[in-house]
């Protein structure tokens, strides 16, 4: 059976929501990341995985082939010593348990 089309000026697929005013009432949601460039926004969750990523043991076997999965392990490299991702992680890990 085919489905009709949706028209997107129906505005049934735009979400409706205020996104400067959802970040002005939930101020906790993103941190201000003090070691990747471009003065990175992460939200906290993403940034406890990305500690977490950047420190598994697989993380070490990386090589430099695949190209693309290089790239993403030197991009890890600022948060595998990095004290707000640990403290993160943590509360993520007392949070899932
Ligand atoms: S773990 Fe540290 S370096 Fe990595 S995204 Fe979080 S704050 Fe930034």
């Amino acid at each position: 059976m085919r489905r009709g089309r949706r028209s997107l000026k129906s505005g049934r697929f735009l979400p409706n929501i205020d996104v400067d005013q959802w970040l002005a009432d939930h101020p906790d949601f993103l941190i201000d990341c003090p070691h990747q460039p471009g003065n990175l926004r992460i939200t906290r969750d993403a940034c406890a995985k990305r500690h977490a990523t950047a420190n598994e043991p697989r993380w070490a076997n990386i090589g430099a082939e695949p190209f693309h999965i290089f790239v993403f392990k030197m991009n890890l490299v600022p948060c595998r010593k990095c004290e707000l991702g640990a403290s993160l992680a943590r509360e993520a890990k007392i949070k899932a348990a």
